[in-house]
């Protein structure tokens, strides 16, 4: 444990009330020492009236009070790292959860278009009317038109191409 709150958690123990109106339990436990039997004779006092070994003596009882407490204080600080690691935990696999599932909605609003089209007779990626076979134009799946990748329709038939093999393979 830091010095820092050691000494903090001396201080709040050391003041605590030892009845409604009175002194706290550092003042108690100087009183207590001031009589005690193995005080030195010269005890110096200090500047706050008590002498040097009865606030020696005082703050070393405060700090077992605090070495008592303090393995509680840990339990529960490792309890709380726990508690945060299986929270980010969480969040990951909640996030990745998330992320499948908008991308399998993607696909679905996508294979919903597809179908859709091929309801209407027409092929997805170039939307001619669908043939009755592969030789006489588009089937459901395979376009015809095929437009060189210099055409300017090829950037969009391409992306519909895409989209319906990943609608396939979504399917296999
Ligand atoms: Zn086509």
């Amino acid at each position: 444990m830091s010095d820092d709150i050691k000494q903090r958690l001396r201080n709040k123990i050391g003041s605590v009330d030892m009845h409604e109106c009175g002194d706290n339990l550092a003042i108690a436990l100087c009183t207590y020492l001031s009589d005690d039997p193995r005080r030195p004779e010269n005890d110096a006092e200090t500047e706050n009236g008590w002498g040097t070994w009865v606030e020696e003596q005082c703050n070393a009882a405060l700090d077992r009070a605090v070495a008592a407490v303090y393995p509680e204080i840990e339990a529960l600080e490792a309890r709380v790292a726990e508690l945060y690691r299986d929270n980010q935990r969480a969040a990951k696999i909640i996030d990745a959860a998330r992320a499948e599932a908008e991308a399998l909605r993607e696909r679905l609003t996508s294979a919903h278009r597809i179908i859709a089209s091929y309801h209407k007779g027409r092929c997805y990626a170039c939307g001619w009317p669908l043939a009755e076979s592969q030789e006489n134009g588009c089937i459901p799946g395979d376009c015809s038109f095929r437009p060189s990748d210099r055409d300017s329709a090829h950037g969009e038939w391409y992306a519909r191409m895409k989209e319906v093999d990943a609608a396939r393979e979504g399917g296999e």
